[in-house]
Formats: C-alpha cells, structure tokens, sequence
C-alpha cells in the first residue's frame, strides 16, 4: 500500500527476532505488511524476514538505516512521515535502539510532532535476564560490557543490582576472568544462542564459569546476566569499618554485631577474620555465644549508636 494524503504519517519501532524467526508477534507482522516503509539496518537481512512471512507488498521500499548513514537518512524519513507515510523501524534482530541504530530517528519524529509508537517483542537483553535465573525485579542494562579492566571493575564493584550486558564470544573468557577476581562467588550467567539450534544457557558463580570459558572460546552471540554484587565489597568495607571502630575504643565483639546489622555481613565472619589469630575457637564461655543473634540485621543507625555506647 502506498502512501496518501489521507493517511497520517507515523513511525513504528518494530522488535524482530533473535533467532527462531517464528518469534514475532501479529501485530508486527500487520505493521511489516502495511507499511510504507521499513526501514532497517541491512536490507538483505531483513528481506529474509520478509519472505518468510511473506511481507512484501506492491509500494513498499526498503531503507537501510544504520549507525553510518543515520545522521542523513534521518530528515529524508521524517519527510515521509510529514507527508504521510507509515514508517516502520526493524534492526537486524531484537528490540531497535537497544545498542541498535534508531534513536535520532525516533528522537526527530518525536521533535516534528509525528506519532511514535513502539510494539512489544524480542530483546536478548530481557530473554537473558528471565532466563538467568538472577533477581529481575530490579537490573542495569549497559549495553556492550566495557573493554578496559577498570572500567568493568568500576562497573560491576558497585552495583548492587543484576547486570545485564552484551558480550562478544572472544572477550566472554577475559570478562569471566577478571569478574571472578573481583568476587569468585558472584552468581552469572552466560546466555548464548538464544533461541537458536545451539541454545544454552550456563548458570554458575564467577570463578566456575571463567574456569570453563577460559578452556573453550564461546561461540555465537552472548548476553552476560551479572548478580548483583556486594557482598566481597561489603566484607572488606565492614572489615575496614571494625578496625577503625576498634582504633577508636569500641570493643570488638558488639561492634561486628553493629556493622553486620548495617551491612548484612554475617557479624560471626566479621569477628573472626578480624580478630588477630582468628580462625581460633573461643577460649572463654561467654566468648561461645554467636555474635548472629536474632534480629541482628534489624539494627538501624540508632540502636548501632546505643549499642556501641552500651559496649
Ligand atoms: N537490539 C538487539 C536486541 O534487542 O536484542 C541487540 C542488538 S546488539 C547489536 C547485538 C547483541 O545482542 C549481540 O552481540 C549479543 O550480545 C546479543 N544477542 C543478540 N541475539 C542474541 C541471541 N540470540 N542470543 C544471545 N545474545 C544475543
């Protein structure tokens, strides 16, 4: 169908698969089929989708759109939009815009008061997360996982929440490697083929998964889903917290008890890898009592404040 002066311009982002071609919705496909346009990354790419759908249609063109011809195709496509066409966005897989090119389509149509909308569908990025097994309520995207060591240290020391980044197949081993010094336990997992014949999806703690990726380089196209970490920062910094507590007088028993209800740190671990010649068993009675207590965590800044004054 082609464009009239009687219909209204509009762009529509349209998700594609990630692999199983037969991951598209319905009303994408009615989008595909009634455009005026689709513009996409690589036009053989998406003319394989076409015609597994059968999508072509008398009047349609295709476009490339992609991250070296964006900035000048973008005005000729809102033209169209202005004079009416019905645009459709696709990337060569997955939701576009998503480290995919689009953004200053969108952003353009947006500033010419063209209608936007955005269909739901495939991404990696989420089918790795769901499928990772680690908490999804609350994640960071970051798109390709940084190349340089400390900026990918920067990164995942401070997150306190799951990951979720695009890997390629050569970096996977190195990124595993240098996650699993910055904490051996913290839980990954590597989403590889999504969707595809060679489908896995491998779950494990850091120092695992480094382990088996360093012996045999991943193939296909990965998504990293990366547990929220925390935990080895949190010891270290709880550690360095009761020393300087104990510096400053504070009897070292309540003051692990204190630092592991603010930090979750178990207050037991706390005493004993801080304790000089820890890893001893209590010599006194009293000294038997578990510094985990009931409630422990509950602790908040004011009774952390009493309890170190009572100490
Ligand atoms: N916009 C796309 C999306 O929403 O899924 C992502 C585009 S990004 C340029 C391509 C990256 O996505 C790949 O390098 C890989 O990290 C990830 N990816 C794409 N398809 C995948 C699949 N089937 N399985 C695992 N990762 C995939």
């Amino acid at each position: 169908m082609s464009s009239s002066s009687a219909k209204v311009g509009r762009l529509t982002l349209c998700p594609t698969p990630i692999g199983n071609l037969r991951d598209i919705t319905l009303r994408t496909l009615d989008v595909l089929r009634e455009a005026d346009v689709i513009a996409c990354e690589d036009t053989r790419r998406t003319g394989v989708l076409l015609d597994h759908h059968d999508l072509r249609h008398d009047g349609l063109t295709l476009l490339s759109l992609h991250e070296h011809n964006e900035r000048e195709r973008v005005p000729d496509l809102v033209r169209r939009m202005r004079d009416g066409a019905h645009v459709a966005l696709v990337s060569d897989a997955g939701t576009p815009l998503i480290s995919d090119p689009g953004f200053p389509l969108v952003a353009a149509a947006i500033a010419e008061g063209v209608p936007v909308q955005a269909l739901p569908g495939p991404s990696a990025a989420i089918t790795a997360l769901v499928a990772s097994g680690l908490p999804a309520s609350s994640f960071r995207f970051v798109g390709f996982l940084p190349r340089g060591g400390g900026e990918l240290t920067r990164l995942l020391g401070g997150c306190s929440e799951t990951v979720v980044a695009f890997e390629s197949p050569r970096r996977l081993a190195d990124s595993l490697a240098l996650l699993a010094r910055l904490d051996p336990q913290r839980p990954v997992a590597v989403c590889r083929e999504l969707s595809k014949l060679h489908e896995e999806v491998v779950r494990g703690q850091a120092a695992e998964l480094a382990a088996r990726f360093a012996e045999q380089e991943a193939r296909g196209e990965i998504v990293l889903v990366i547990g929220a970490g925390g935990q080895q920062g949190d010891r270290r910094a709880a550690g360095e917290a009761l020393e300087a507590l104990v510096e400053a007088g504070a009897r070292r028993r309540p003051a692990a008890r204190v630092l592991a209800g603010l930090t979750g740190v178990s207050a037991n671990e706390l005493y004993r890898s801080h304790t000089p010649g820890s890893g001893q068993e209590p010599k006194r009675e009293s000294d038997a009592t578990p510094v985990d207590g009931p409630g422990t965590a509950e602790y908040e800044a004011t009774g952390a404040a009493d309890s170190l004054r009572r100490a």
